[in-house]
């Protein structure tokens, strides 16, 4: 694609909505479902009054009109990626909202060592209504009311009083949220009054990457962007939906992946989904999938093993599988996790669209509780797009001749590969070898072929209790009482009923230094782990990696980063994406 036309086809797809980077779009399209519940205030704003503006275009606004006057302190984020920060390092003072919204939480990390102790936790966290972020066999991370945590403490074991630290570092939580949004210069375009000066312009030349993983994207900018992705690649590229969401939302998704054209009797097309964004807040998985579908797209014609990866698979990318729930975490909670449909408390909303699959649902335990973070709902599929999503699925795999060989689920944050099952510990997948196998190789690569971080490799059931640590064999292991259920997941459903082969959950970057708020630095380092991971899959897939091929042959492939990095258009790629940024640049000041 040469530049000019790139420039023109952005400008034709990407200014009018870059205008509106921060969501003011237009797209939202009541559902018949949506008379029947309570409007939020944003809709409502949206619908009555278009001058008021709606708490993210404040909340940028406010961000500008302080960078503008140039009052901030520098101060520089401690991140694991120093070298990668550019100019997210003015520290600013989060606005009154936010500190009113998240300005009393703190998020508190408790040590598990005993089954006493898993019990008393998952009793508190159900009994406080406590918004579990994260937990592990060692952890469990919980947000809570600083006025709250005595309540909590009184209702746990003495031993767990003192077992517990903060997380997010030095930064308190409302400004963790603030630090997450765009940086300014990208929220630029609002400030209509205002010149553009170079002076806040990014400086990214030492930042590998498009423009478009230097922040998280709202759903108004990356529904264009796919859009831009399938007009920019005909050959390989189409944006279809995999659905509608109950606010009547598209469930956008890229298919990649190059048909034979010869064959009359073409075989099933065999597919990989990734998927991301079923937690509304866990935005690293959306930009993931992004991520690694541009550089599959990016890379398709140029670098050999992403060509025969794209002849004889097709992928399918879903970045956000809960539309409603990410718009929300934009423009009202950045911490929202469920979708966004009505439940039968008023103000309760939203289904855990990850409890949501029929297959082993769980809901009995939960259906008492609608304002749980890990509602189920009332029924299994009662979650809209967990329903939608896989008649979807199942549609292509029963009338569109499609065969789903893969299936990574994404979302954050501990950094483990899970494979099925989801909803028991005691029951093992039929073909745990195999499952087992293939993730630790995916988290080798992820480790070795760019030094990404360590993932941990276990079943998604452990990934989700606490185990007892007291035995080293892991048959004798206790597992101690949940914190959550985990049955009616998407990992289990893929598995179990759609037979996917090759099934995980994958929890991304980090390990609960900043959780879900992680900084925008990991953006492209992440997508780069997973985009290891996937070229590893494909390789195992196409036999060329794995125990069954060792035992055929002896010759080995280059290492993965060498494909890719060594891949001769780099350079002009990297040139070429200097010319993109200041032309990104400029369409956002339009
Ligand atoms: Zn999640």
């Amino acid at each position: 694609m040469h530049q000019s036309s790139f420039a023109v086809l952005s400008l034709l797809l990407l200014a009018p909505s870059l205008i509106t980077a921060a969501p003011h779009d237009t797209s939202y399209t009541s559902s018949p479902h949506a008379r029947h519940h309570e409007p939020s205030a944003n809709v409502r704003g949206r619908v009555d009054n278009f001058d008021t503006p709606r708490p993210w275009r404040r909340l940028s606004d406010a961000i500008i009109g302080r960078i503008w006057g140039l009052a901030g302190k520098q101060k520089s984020l401690d991140t694991t990626n120093r070298a990668n920060t550019n100019t997210h390092t003015i520290e600013e003072q989060p606005e009154p909202k936010l500190l009113a919204q998240y300005g009393d939480d703190v998020v508190l990390r408790f040590n598990i060592s005993t089954t006493d102790e898993a019990s008393a936790l998952a009793e508190a966290a159900d009994i406080l209504f406590l918004d579990v972020w994260e937990f592990n066999e060692d952890w469990v991370d919980i947000r809570i009311a600083k006025d709250v945590v005595p309540s909590l403490l009184g209702l746990l074991p003495p031993t767990l009083e003192k077992s517990h630290v903060a997380l997010m570092q030095d930064l308190d939580l409302a400004q963790a949220i603030l630090n997450s949004y765009p940086s300014p210069s990208a929220t630029q375009l609002h400030d209509q009054d205002r010149s553009y000066s170079p002076t806040l312009k990014p400086s990214t030349p030492s930042v590998k990457g498009h423009p478009f993983f230097q922040d998280y994207q709202p759903l108004s900018v990356i529904d264009p962007w796919m859009k831009l992705m399938a007009s920019m690649f005909t050959t390989h590229v189409r944006k279809i939906n995999v659905g509608i969401s109950y606010e009547g939302r598209d469930i956008p998704a890229l298919r990649v992946g190059v048909h034979a054209t010869n064959s009359n009797q073409p075989s099933r097309r065999q597919t990989v989904l990734v998927t991301g964004g079923s937690h509304a807040r866990e935005w690293i998985s959306t930009t993931t999938v992004n991520y690694v579908a541009w550089s599959l797209i990016n890379s398709y014609g140029k670098v050999h093993t992403i060509t025969k990866l794209l002849e004889n698979y097709d992928f399918v990318f879903v970045p956000t599988l809960n539309p409603d729930g990410y718009v929300y975490s934009w423009e009202t909670d950045r911490l929202w996790r469920k979708n966004r449909q009505p439940t039968s408390l008023r103000f309760c909303h939203g289904i855990d669209l990850d409890r949501s699959y029929p297959y082993k649902w769980e809901g009995e335990s939960t259906r008492s509780n609608p304002c749980s973070e890990s509602y189920s709902g009332d029924t299994p599929f009662d979650g809209v797009e967990a329903q939608r999503f896989a008649e979807w699925a199942k549609n292509e795999t029963d009338n569109n001749n499609v065969d789903f060989v893969g299936f990574l689920d994404l979302h954050s944050y501990s950094q483990q590969i899970l494979y099925p099952y989801s909803y028991s510990c005691y029951d093992e997948p039929p073909t745990i070898e195999d499952l087992e196998e293939l993730a630790l190789g995916l988290a080798k690569a992820i480790r070795i072929s760019r030094k990404g971080r360590p993932y941990k490799v276990t079943s998604a059931c452990e990934g989700n209790v606490a185990m007892s640590k007291d035995s080293k064999d892991k048959k004798e292991r206790l597992v101690l009482p949940r914190i959550e259920s985990s049955g009616g997941s998407a990992l289990d459903w893929f598995y179990h009923e759609l037979r996917v082969k090759y099934a995980f959950q994958i929890k991304l970057r980090d390990t609960g230094s900043y959780g879900f708020l992680l900084p925008r630095e990991n953006i492209i380092p992440t997508g780069e782990e997973l985009l290891d991971a996937i070229l590893y899959l494909g390789r195992f897939m196409l036999g060329e990696v794995g125990f069954a091929a060792d035992k055929h042959t002896t010759k080995t492939e280059p290492p993965l980063k060498e494909a890719v990095e060594h891949n001769e258009d780099t350079e002009v790629w990297e040139r070429d994406r200097d010319q993109d940024q200041s032309q990104f640049e400029l369409r956002r000041r339009r």
